[in-house]
């Protein structure tokens, strides 16, 4: 199975251990998470920008030597390249 690098709508890196989302034919995807989406559709209707600021303590937690600032601005530039959030 040939996954994206990174989920494409959270950013998260997508690796053997990540659980991946669901297919609403109960396959995995390949593209996101198993937290932005289940059963053939998005868990949340959210914004790009409420997705980061959603993702900024995760970022921070996982990246201490990043301000919540930093991780904000990284994500900025790191998230519309994204699936979900390409115009
Ligand atoms: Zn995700």
């Amino acid at each position: 199975m040939k996954y994206e690098k990174f989920c494409q709508s959270c950013g998260m890196p997508m690796s053997e251990e990540t659980v991946l989302g669901t297919e609403n034919d109960g396959g995995k995807s390949q593209t996101y998470c198993i937290y932005c989406y289940r059963n053939g559709a998005f868990t949340a209707d959210v914004t790009m920008d409420q997705m980061i600021d959603f993702c900024v303590p995760h970022m921070v937690q996982a990246n201490p030597q990043l301000t919540a600032q930093q991780a904000k601005e990284n994500m900025g530039r790191f998230f519309p390249t994204l699936k979900r959030w390409k115009a």
